[in-house]
């Protein structure tokens, strides 16, 4: 915890020593990370690296075999995730909506555990930074295009009104004209402080980045920042290729 008058950031999440994995097949192997208040983190790793595995541990959707999930001050490894939800935590999956339901209904969905009074103003704001959402309320989930279905995954997130916004590659099944929309609302969240966790194999995340973990194997392999991952031969060849 900071001092009080000192500038000392607030770790908001602190992943610590994880093991972790399905059945007797371990994936995670001692993997951690923190976020601070306001910082937008990346978790880079490549297929099958373990990084959905970290982020459901994270969330409280599969359980750590070891190690320690702290939020804020609060210790919630055993935590179910709801119980997450409610201090903060909102998670969006690779799926991220339900397609049978309405954007509204996905919205009143996502934000199923702020209280029944303001949950209309919530999510009329959430519609405010979505508009093109805000148009076709009635509209099944189902039928949005991929784009503009990664658009109301993030907005059903946001509608929790979260400290924290963990995502799983939001990336996926986008074309590169989508992955950029995408960027550019996350980047409005990032400017306006919103801490985010961002798993990625997709490098263009990192103009999201204040600070990069990479996963390989079920390991953490580097913490730092874009430019030190740049900067490391090994790391720039596995990430961006040799171009
Ligand atoms: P991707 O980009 O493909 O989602 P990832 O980095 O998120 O990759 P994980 O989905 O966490 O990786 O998978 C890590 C390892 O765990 C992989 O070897 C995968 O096959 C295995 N795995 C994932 N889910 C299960 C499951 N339900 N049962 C068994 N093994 C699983």
């Amino acid at each position: 915890m900071a001092e009080p008058g000192s500038t000392e950031p607030t770790t908001i999440l602190r992943a610590a020593n994880i093991e972790a994995g399905y059945g007797r097949v371990q994936v995670l192997w001692g993997a951690g990370l923190q976020v601070q208040d306001n910082q937008s983190v990346v978790l880079l790793g490549a297929n099958g690296a373990g990084k959905t595995t970290l982020l459901k541990v994270i969330v409280g959707l599969l359980p750590a075999w070891r190690g320690a999930v702290h939020l804020g001050p609060n210790e919630v490894t055993t935590w179910r995730t709801d119980r997450r939800v409610r201090r903060g935590m909102a998670y969006m999956s690779e799926i991220g909506v339900f397609p049978g339901l309405s954007i509204e209904e996905n919205l009143r969905v996502g934000g199923q555990f702020i209280e029944r009074s303001t949950l209309r103003h919530r999510i009329e704001e959430v519609y405010a930074d979505f508009p093109d959402l805000a148009q076709r309320r009635g509209a099944l989930a189902g039928s949005l295009s991929g784009g503009q279905r990664k658009m109301l995954g993030i907005a059903k997130a946001l509608a929790s009104s979260p400290r924290l916004l963990v995502m799983d590659e939001p990336s996926a099944g986008l074309s590169p004209l989508f992955v950029g929309q995408v960027i550019e609302v996350l980047s409005r969240f990032r400017a306006a402080g919103l801490a985010m966790l961002i798993a990625e194999q997709n490098v263009a995340f990192l103009d999201l980045a204040d600070r990069v973990f990479t996963l390989d194997g079920g390991r953490i392999r580097f913490d730092g920042s874009v430019a030190e991952l740049q900067a490391d031969d090994g790391l720039h060849r596995t990430y961006f290729g040799l171009a």
